[in-house]
């Protein structure tokens, strides 16, 4: 785990510690290109971190524990000789030849680097949101929502995203309620319309989640009517919060291009960005599959085309 020399160049710096970091971390360390991934100080492992079992990631048929994935993610990297370090990338420079990131004690350079600092879930801040997460509680329709069949469903949230997730959760839910904080959607019409035209959806208007309910799972939410001010419970075992989510990319304002949203834009279908060198994959970039295989597939992209950037260097 010590990190080398600070003052060294080193071949690869990773940002970043979930199933993108560390399958560019695997690969580039299969290459003999020795990478130093920074894992992030609290979060190392990445989302999946906070989740319990997975049951889409190949090779797990009876699934797999979130932090267990996670944790043979690391090994396997580790293995191959990559470096781990737990710490905060506070800063970068990477538009010269030689890439500079920075923690808050040292400074590390490298010819690539790859960025993989994933995207957050954006959070409805109530009090049992954290504890019932894995246990009810939900960011990913795609992830989740087997887990649901035959159950009351709730989705917070009126824009494409929200609508979508509830649409496809009809799947699995006997009932399927969406929570709309005003008296209209924001979803496109011709997902307004297959909301409304679905039997198994009903749409909670003018509402907001004001309380989580659940021991040690999920059993109800509380609502709040958003124009008398009245609270009602809604009973449900699953609740899945679609409000949106943000690319970690503060760090890297006005070194590489990003969209509108915040993403870092790459030159499809390679990893490259717009700075020769820095590669980007996994969430970070990824505002349409967000899954932790495509994670993994963009990761090992990204630590391909670093290694045919050095070869092509030398
Ligand atoms: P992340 O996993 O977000 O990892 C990025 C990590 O980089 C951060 O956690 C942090 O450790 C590190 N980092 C960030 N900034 C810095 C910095 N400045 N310095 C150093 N390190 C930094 N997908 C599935 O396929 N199946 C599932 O069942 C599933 N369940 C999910 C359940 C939950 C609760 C959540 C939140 C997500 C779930 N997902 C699932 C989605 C999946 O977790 C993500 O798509 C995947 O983790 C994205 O990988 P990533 O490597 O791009 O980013």
């Amino acid at each position: 785990m010590s990190a080398a020399a600070p003052d060294a160049i080193r071949n690869v710096i990773i940002i970043g510690s979930g199933p993108s970091g560390y399958t560019a971390a695997v690969y580039a360390a299969r290459a003999s290109l020795h990478p130093l991934v920074f894992e992030g100080s609290v979060t190392a492992g990445g989302a999946l971190m906070n989740t319990t079992e997975v049951e889409n990631f190949p090779g797990f048929r009876d699934g797999i524990m979130g932090p267990a994935l996670m944790d043979e993610m690391r090994a396997q990297a580790e293995r191959f000789g990559a470096e781990l370090v737990p710490d905060d990338v506070v800063e970068v420079d990477l538009a010269g030849e030689v890439k500079v990131v920075r923690t808050a004690t040292d400074t590390y350079r490298a010819h690539a680097v790859i960025l993989a600092t994933g995207s957050g879930y954006r959070k409805l801040g109530l009090p049992r949101e954290e504890e019932l997460s894995g246990r009810g509680v939900s960011w990913c329709a795609t992830c989740d929502g087997f887990f649901f069949r035959e159950q009351h469903i709730a989705v917070v949230g009126g824009g494409d995203s929200a609508v979508e997730e509830a649409t496809f959760l009809t799947r699995f839910g006997s009932k399927v309620s969406l929570i709309v904080r005003r008296d209209e959607l924001r979803a496109s019409k011709i997902m307004q319309e297959r909301a409304f035209n679905d039997p198994k959806l009903e749409i909670e208007w003018n509402s907001v989640v004001e309380e989580i309910n659940g021991e040690d799972r999920l059993e109800s939410v509380t609502l709040k009517d958003t124009v008398t001010g009245e609270t009602r419970i809604l009973p449900a075992t699953g609740l899945f919060i679609a409000i949106g989510h943000d690319p970690r990319s503060e760090l890297l304002r006005g070194q590489v291009d990003l969209d509108d949203d915040g993403y870092v834009l790459v030159d499809h279908p390679s990893t490259a960005t717009n700075l020769p060198g820095v590669f980007a994959c996994g969430d970070l970039v990824d505002h349409h599959y967000r899954q932790a295989i495509t994670a993994a597939g963009t990761g090992c992209a990204a630590a391909l085309d670093a290694e045919r950037f050095l070869a092509d260097r030398e």
